[in-house]
């Protein structure tokens, strides 16, 4: 609990963006004793991370995870009380190479020495791979967390070429993982970002809330209270000490925008296919990545059955299956609405588990999310630290990199620069005003 300081009570501050980033600022800035209200022009909280309830089934706007290892978030959400619940580490990779179907495990030789030895005998993996892997992983692993985002900034593809990783073991594991977690299907992400990503998977757990990703912001906003949040209100003009909203201009002592400016076109976009199935299709409670994104026309890069992990998120005797198209592969293939790619999502996984399955599952759900993540490529010196606004302060995951830590940290950032701004008057510098 943070200590009020003095009249803090009299300082009017409005936060516009419900986000996973505006409802941490506004919720310290509330536990500091200022007078705080958060704006948005949705009718729920969470920005990005939402969960909807569709025919029983809990579906996220989007494949969505929250990492156990990244440092800020875990000061801040109670795992347990939300009853997060573990993937298994490691991956399954499906391959259908030579007409035979086969789902190879990609185990973490880590956490389980046996099993990722394994990997490098079931044909998926050479030991040469494995070793590099390893390699790989040890250097990542040294170290403070901020070294994760010195030194080079290449792309994720050259860091991985560099360490001379096979053409298969980048094509056929890193680019579905990753390409699905940076939602681009080049690998053109800064290696920092990869770097950090990667050292949050090793260290720790890939988790689902009992009821769906949507809770982990609902739970702050919990926090903050009703009666300090105003949904359905579309901020049209910020200034730093007014807002203006349904034709009137509002006063505040400060105003914090928690939201990244809208750009032409899809930025980086990702397509979510949620489907009712009978049974789980996968053996283990493991993500499967797709071996043949490069080889074919296929375009799901992973498919996951949030419901093996969290049974909450499907009725009883049901699953819940979710298919991930990152964007760019989706355009490149020229699948370019709702019913072309839910066909092409169809002959991928009837190719995995068999038509006559595909044919007994219900589509619930297509999402196409465009903007879904900052543009983090190479050479942008990607740091650890928060930017801060130019004029107003500003806060979100544009101002860091787009993950659930990115925007906390920068939620945080901005509440400490605001704090500052009216107890001691002068404004602490935290990240970089511009990158540098
Ligand atoms: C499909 C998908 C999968 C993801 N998976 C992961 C993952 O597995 N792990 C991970 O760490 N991260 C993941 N992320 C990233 C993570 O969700 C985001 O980094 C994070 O939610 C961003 O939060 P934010 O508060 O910065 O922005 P947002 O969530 O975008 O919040 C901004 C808010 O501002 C509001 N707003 C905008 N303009 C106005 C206005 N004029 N007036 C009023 N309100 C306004 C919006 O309605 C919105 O609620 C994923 C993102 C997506 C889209």
């Amino acid at each position: 609990m943070m200590v009020m300081g003095p009249q803090n009570d009299a300082v009017k501050i409005a936060v516009v963006g419900a986000g996973i980033a505006g409802l941490h600022c506004a919720k310290i800035l509330k536990e500091r004793g200022f007078n705080v209200t958060v704006f948005d022009k949705e009718l729920e909280v969470g920005g990005r991370m939402k969960t909807s309830e569709i025919d029983g089934f809990l579906i996220d706007h989007g494949f969505h995870v929250l990492q156990t290892a990244y440092p800020e978030t875990s000061k801040i959400i109670n795992y347990k009380s939300l009853e997060c619940k573990p993937f298994k580490s490691g991956a399954r990779v499906v391959d259908t190479r030579n007409g035979k179907i086969r789902m190879k495990l990609m185990a973490d030789p880590w956490r389980n020495p046996i099993r990722g030895l394994l990997s490098s005998l079931n044909g998926f993996l050479s030991f040469k791979d494995l070793l590099r892997i390893a390699l790989l992983r040890r250097s990542i692993m040294k170290g403070k967390l901020e070294q994760c985002f010195d030194g080079n900034d290449e792309t994720t593809l050259e860091f991985l070429q560099k360490r001379k990783l096979s053409e298969d073991s980048i094509n056929r594991f890193f680019l579905p993982l990753f390409g699905g977690i940076f939602l681009e299907s080049e690998l053109n992400t800064s290696e920092r970002l990869f770097r950090f990503i990667f050292r949050m998977m090793a260290k720790g757990k890939m988790v689902l809330p009992k009821n769906g990703i949507g809770s982990i912001p609902l739970s702050i906003a919990n926090q903050i209270g009703d009666d300090n949040i105003r949904l359905g209100v579309e901020i049209n003009r910020i200034e730093d000490k007014a807002l203006r909203f349904r034709g009137e201009a509002h006063r505040f002592d400060l105003v914090i925008k928690a939201f990244s400016e809208p750009t032409d076109g899809e930025g980086k976009h990702v397509w979510t296919i949620h489907f009712d199935a009978p049974k789980s299709p996968l053996r283990s409670k493991h993500i499967l990545l797709n071996g043949n994104l490069v080889d074919s026309r296929s375009i799901v890069s992973h498919l996951a059955v949030p419901s093996d992990i969290q049974p909450s998120y499907a009725p009883s005797g049901r699953s819940l299956v979710t298919a991930t198209v990152v964007g760019d592969r989706a355009v490149e293939m020229g699948y370019l609405d709702e019913e072309a790619i839910e066909q092409a999502v169809r002959n991928d996984l009837g190719d995995w588990f068999g038509d006559g399955t595909i044919s007994t599952w219900n589509t619930l759900a297509i999402q196409h999310i465009t903007h879904a993540l900052p543009i983090t490529n190479s050479n942008e010196r990607l740091t650890n630290l928060p930017r801060n606004g130019e004029d107003a302060i500003e806060c979100g995951d544009h101002m860091l990199h787009g993950s659930v830590e990115g925007a906390i940290l920068s939620g945080r950032n901005s509440a400490l620069i605001a704090i500052n701004r009216f107890e001691n008057n002068s404004e602490p510098i935290q990240g970089p005003k511009k990158k540098v």
